[in-house]
């Protein structure tokens, strides 16, 4: 386990995720882009701030709206750095009002996706900081043990606490993770004021091999 606070970063680093741009969602299998390029993908509890995350890596406000329109929501949305780079918006998990049977097939898909998928280099984990692993989560990072997917969890929302109660949790949460699945990274992160932006995005550059 390794506590990834190298920066403490208000400001922006102009790096190569500001250029990311939409270009597709994918229904199903087929949908994906042909294997062979590097993917990061962000997932995480509906609410948690996925979207808000997309927006601050790339610079632009209203991007990630694009993967919240009606629809939209239950699909992989592929936004491109530069040719053959990719960061993926998975569908959030654990919102109550998605039909049953509906949220069956993203399970579906996006278990494939991550079990199967090569081009995946790594998958960015985003929780509230206030509430961290939920049970869901727990379920969640259990099963992706065995995977051995690079992972790295980002507990968002960090404007919300003073310094010494984020590092409480991020302590406690080192603790219990490597009582459930070792070898994750971890950081407190903001979406609304950038709080260590750039080491989450130091993170992402180097599983898609890109420099800023
Ligand atoms: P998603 O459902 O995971 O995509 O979450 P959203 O990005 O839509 O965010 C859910 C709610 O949390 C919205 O009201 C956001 O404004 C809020 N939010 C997201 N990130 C942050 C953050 O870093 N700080 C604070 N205070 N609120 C945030």
């Amino acid at each position: 386990m390794l506590i990834q606070e190298l920066h403490n970063d208000l400001g922006y680093n102009f790096g190569m995720l500001k250029q990311s741009k939409f270009i597709k969602s994918a229904a199903a299998w087929e949908d994906l882009p042909p294997e062979g390029g590097k993917e990061v993908a962000l997932w995480g509890r509906s609410n948690s701030g996925k979207s808000s995350t997309l927006n601050a890596l790339c610079n632009q406000h209203g991007l990630a709206r694009t993967s919240r329109t009606p629809g939209r929501t239950t699909l992989l949305n592929y936004f491109q750095v530069i040719p053959d780079r990719w960061l993926v918006d998975l569908p959030g998990y654990g919102y109550a009002k998605q039909a049953k049977h509906r949220q069956e097939d993203w399970d579906t898909l996006i278990s494939r996706y991550i079990s199967e998928r090569h081009s995946l280099m790594g998958l960015i984990l985003i929780m509230d900081i206030r509430h961290p692993l939920t049970p869901l989560d727990q379920q969640v990072l259990e099963w992706l043990g065995p995977l051995n997917v690079p992972t790295h969890i980002i507990l968002n929302k960090a404007d919300k606490l003073g310094y010494g109660a984020q590092q409480q949790i991020l302590h406690r949460v080192q603790n219990n993770l490597s009582k459930i699945n070792a070898g994750i990274t971890l950081q407190t992160f903001s979406a609304h004021n950038k709080q260590n932006l750039s080491n989450l995005e130091h993170v992402i550059e180097n599983w898609l091999e890109i420099k800023s």
